[in-house]
Parts: C-alpha cells; structure tokens; sequence
C-alpha cells in the first residue's frame, strides 16, 4: 500500500513538473540553449520536495523527445534506464560554480589512475583516483544524496549525490558510508571513506558525473592535476555523449581487465563508436613465454563475501576448488577475506 502511495506521489509531482511553465530558451550557433537563473538551493528544503532539483532544468530535459525520465529512488544506481543522451536535442547549459560561492572542491587529492573511455570491449565510465584505505571522500558539489549503500552491480560502497544543475556525481568502492540517503550536503563534506569494496582490485575511487544517468568524462569539467574546475559553465549536447549506449549497458572496468588488455586484443564491437584506443604497452620479450590463458569477459563470473563465508564454502557453492579461486584472486589459502570483497569464480 505505502509503495502504491509513493507510486501516486511520484506520478503527481512528474505531472506537476511537466505542467511547468515554460522556461526561457535563445538560439545560438550551439543550439537551443537554456537560461536559468541563479541556483535556488531552498528548493531543496522544502516539504513538497519530489527528487527533482531543478525543476527549470527537468521540464526542459523531459520535454525532448524522446523524453528523458529521471525521478528520486534510493534503491537504484540509474533512474532513467532508458535514457540515450546521444539522441538530446538542445544543447543545455549548466551553471557549475558560481563565482561567489566557490561550490567545488576535490573528491580526494590522489592521482588519476585510469581514464574515463573504451578499453578492452567496454567503457569505463568515470575515473579512478588514487587513495588509501580510510581516506576521506569529499562531496565535489553541494547537492542531496540519492544513494548510499552497498551496490553488488560491482560499485561495492557507493554513494550517489544529485545536485541542482541536474547532474550527478558517483563515488564508488567505499569502505564506509558518512552519510544516509535523502541528506543535503554541501561542496567538501565528507561523504564516506575510501576502500576496495565491489570489484575493485586495489583502493581507489571511481569516480562519475552523470546527466540524466549518461556519464560524462569527469576531465570535461575537472582538472585533477590542478584539483580545480575547468569552466564555471557546461554546455550540454549529444556530442558528450556515446551513441547508442543506455545506462544499463554501462561497465565499470577493473584493474584486471586493464592487465589482459596487454596481452590479448580485443576486437571493438561494430556497433559501438570507436574511441581512440590507448596504445598497448610494449611487453618485454620472454625468453619462454608462458601460455597465455584466454578468458572471455562474459565468461568471468564473481561473487560477493558475506558474513560467514570460507574460501572452501565458496568454492563449492560455486563448483570450484580454493585453489583455483586463489590463483583467479592472487590470494593464498589462509588469506582472510574480507566481507563485502568481490571474488573471482570463474
Ligand atoms: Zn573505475
């Protein structure tokens, strides 16, 4: 019954949001843009709030056609499944930083170790920054927590922060949260703490920005080497976008993958726009080079620990032996593992 009441409650309020009045628009050699005015951050305390910041923003971006949904869930990463970016009409743009308020501040101050882009058959979605486990993770805009729990779809700890202009900033592989959902949170608040939870080979953070659950590469608008921002507005178009691509069909890429990259080429998938590939590091040659094991991608297969699980349990739950989930995860027999790790089956 409650959900049937949430359900009524969020048709009603997109209903609301639709029968907005029209907002201002000018034509310019980029496209329609929208003006809006200065962000309003009481918006977000007030009782009627419905998941929508912006509400000048939302009727314009739902008005497109094809519409894009984007609606208030702390359930789910992607809340507008079907949403395709690449097909937006207008160019957008977003005010990122006001000059007064100052509203960025670096997630963590680790270095970039892994791009946003196409590797290996698949895209990666965000960025990876360098850490330690326990280091703290700041809110890079002030905004509203939509998500914060653990997410076994390979994020591990994730929290998810939606802010005014519309966009959304995901931080993953936490080892704890430090804040709930639903909770408002200003520009350097810290969020949670580093860590290696989900399928995360190392500590790092991966880290997204997300219009209407389309990524958008974090280097658009940051500059991680300076820790600043790069432009106080974004202008946002299909361009930034990849053709075709849904929020579903997005892979977070591990470290692992990045190893096999080295050693096995992957052919791009027609259907996908190619992206400058990384060059392919050169091996030194071996004197005897050890076969290489070729594993397909969708054949892998991992499993979340959880409270009670031993090696030798999970091996055979899963029809395996530990030995052949040592040598899948690097870990030796007597390796403590931790709840919450994702391990290799298969
Ligand atoms: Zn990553």
């Amino acid at each position: 019954m409650r959900q049937l009441i949430f359900f009524l409650f969020i048709i009603q309020s997109y209903s609301l949001v639709l029968a907005q009045k029209t907002i201002d628009t000018v034509d310019t050699p980029l496209g329609r843009l929208l003006i809006f005015e200065n962000r309003t951050w009481s918006l977000m305390n007030e009782s009627s709030f419905n998941g929508v910041l912006n509400e000048r923003i939302h009727s314009f971006v739902s008005k497109n056609k094809p519409a894009f949904i984007q609606t208030w869930n702390n359930e789910v990463c992607y809340t507008g499944k079907n949403n395709d970016l690449s097909k937006l009409n207008d160019t957008i743009w977003l005010c990122l930083n006001e000059e007064e308020s100052n509203d960025f501040s670096i997630p963590v101050k680790g270095v970039v170790t892994s791009h946003y882009g196409y590797r290996s058959g698949r895209y990666h979605n965000g960025i990876d920054l360098a850490l330690k486990i326990g280091d703290t993770v700041y809110a890079a805009f002030s905004g509203k927590i939509r998500y914060a729990k653990y997410n076994d779809g390979g994020f591990g700890n994730l929290v998810i922060i939606r802010h005014n202009n519309g966009l959304e900033t995901f931080y993953a592989h936490l080892s704890k949260h430090l804040v709930v959902p639903n909770q408002d949170v200003k520009s350097g608040d810290p969020i949670g703490l580093g860590g290696i939870t989900g399928r995360s080979f190392g500590p790092h953070l991966h880290f997204e920005v997300r219009f209407y659950d389309g990524p958008i590469n974090p280097e658009e608008i940051i500059d991680f080497t300076k820790k600043t921002l790069k432009k106080e507005n974004l202008f946002v178009h299909k361009g930034l976008f990849v053709p075709g691509i849904k929020p579903s069909e997005f892979y977070e890429v591990n470290e692992e993958d990045e190893k096999v990259e080295k050693v096995e080429k992957v052919e791009p998938k027609p259907n996908v726009v190619k992206v400058p590939e990384k060059k392919i590091e050169k091996v030194e040659p071996k004197p005897k080079p050890k076969p290489v094991v070729k594993v397909k991608t969708e054949e892998k297969k991992y499993y979340t620990v959880k409270s009670g699980d031993s090696l030798s349990e999970i091996a055979a739950r899963n029809k395996t032996t530990v030995s052949k989930l040592c040598e899948l995860n690097g870990i030796k027999p007597s390796t403590k593992i931790q709840i919450g790790k994702s391990l290799r089956i298969r």
